[in-house]
């Protein structure tokens, strides 16, 4: 049996995709309360009985929320054309190599809208 869990965080984000077609309204600078779910699979401590405690796992966020909440994402190294999946990509590949249980990172953009990276 597979167990795992997930925690999901917000961010307030302004961003325009520089990409799209003109006339596109995407070109435009606007704004996104995006939702960060991290998925993280492993063991189940038979001592604590979870994977990971939460408060790790927002720890191992935080980095990230103060360089991504409350910007313009497009100022931001690897965020140049911030698509959904473009921001799930770069949260997956900064947060793995210290979180090896995290194996699925998804970005919404909307209540109805969003991208998800996964390990192949
Ligand atoms: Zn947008």
């Amino acid at each position: 049996m597979k167990t795992s869990l997930y925690k999901i965080f917000r961010l307030e984000c302004a961003h325009y995709l520089p990409a799209v077609p003109e006339g596109h309204p995407c070109a435009r600078m606007h704004g996104h309360s995006f939702s960060v779910t991290l998925h993280l699979r492993g063991e189940v401590d038979p001592q604590t009985g979870w994977i990971l405690d939460f408060g790790r796992v927002r720890e191992h966020f935080e980095p990230l929320r103060i360089l991504l909440d409350h910007h313009t994402l497009n100022e931001i190294r690897g965020l140049e054309n911030p698509t959904s999946e473009h921001l799930a990509r770069f949260v997956y590949l900064r947060l793995k190599p210290d979180l090896p249980e995290l194996y699925r990172v998804d970005v919404g953009e909307t209540c109805t809208a969003g991208a998800r990276v996964e390990d192949d």
